[in-house]
This record gives C-alpha cells, structure tokens and sequence, in this order.
C-alpha cells in the first residue's frame, strides 16, 4: 500500500515539431501544465510541519517552479537540430529566451526530460522514501503525454 500525490504547474511557451506532417512544423506556443506525481511513505515525525503529508505541497511547488517554470516559461524550446528555427531565434539577440533541447519538443519527449529535471529535487529532509513515478505534459485540455518510471 502507498499514497500517491500530484501537484502541476503552468506555462505559457512556444515549440514547433518541425517534421511535422501537419500544422505543428509552424511556430506556436501553448498553456502548458506540467503535472508531477509523487508516491512514497507518510512522514511520521510528531509535531513536525510536514506530519502527516509525503512533502509539503508548496515544497514540490517551489521545485516546479526552479526546475520548469523559471526556465520554459515565455520561453522557446527548439530542437537542437532544427537549424532553421535556431537561426530565426538567434535573430532575435541574446536576450531572447530560447530553450535548446536535443529532441524534438513534443509532448511525449518533454515529460521524460521534465521527470528528470524534477526527479532529484523531490526529497524531504525526514527519512521518508519518495518516488517520482511519472510526469504528464498537457498542451491543451484535449492532449497530453506521461513519462513513467
Ligand atoms: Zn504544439
């Protein structure tokens, strides 16, 4: 037996799939949610803050926020071989917050490389075991993708 938590996040960021058959090979963005979920065992330490709870929710919060907002939000995630769009993106200076990835930035390949990006983060300082078990990416309420571990 096991409890299970999930905490997501927002951001509003532009990507294109640049094989694309069909309208994703154009430049576009979407609100995305980046949604973690956390498995493990309940602290038991009496009397402290987190008693009762497998991390703080704000804790998990803050770490969406360093590990994912704060690098992808309003930003652009290109695919480090999509030498066209990495030479209209450079047109824009170094200011311009440009996201290389080495995938393609679907859904599928952004929740793996958000699971990573997150995973080590997710520890408390009590001797509880946690487990990030899978990250889900949404692009729109209709569509998104889960990583698994
Ligand atoms: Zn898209």
């Amino acid at each position: 037996m096991t409890t299970r938590i999930s905490r997501w996040i927002e951001t509003d960021t532009g990507h294109r799939v640049p094989n694309h058959k069909n309208k994703c090979c154009h430049m576009h963005g979407h609100r995305y949610r980046w949604e973690v979920e956390i498995e493990g065992d309940i602290i038991i330490d009496v009397g402290t803050s987190d008693e009762g709870m497998l991390i703080d929710f704000s804790d998990v919060s803050r770490i969406l926020t360093e590990r994912i907002h704060d690098i992808v939000d309003h930003s652009f995630i290109v695919y480090e071989g999509d030498s066209e769009a990495i030479e209209a993106l450079r047109l824009l200076g170094d200011d311009h917050r440009t996201v290389v990835v080495p995938f393609i930035p679907t859904a599928e390949n952004l929740a793996k490389w958000a699971f990573e990006q997150v995973s080590p983060y997710i520890k408390t300082e009590y001797d509880n075991e946690l487990r990030v078990v899978a990250f889900h990416v949404r692009e729109t309420p209709k569509s998104w993708a889960s990583w698994k571990a």
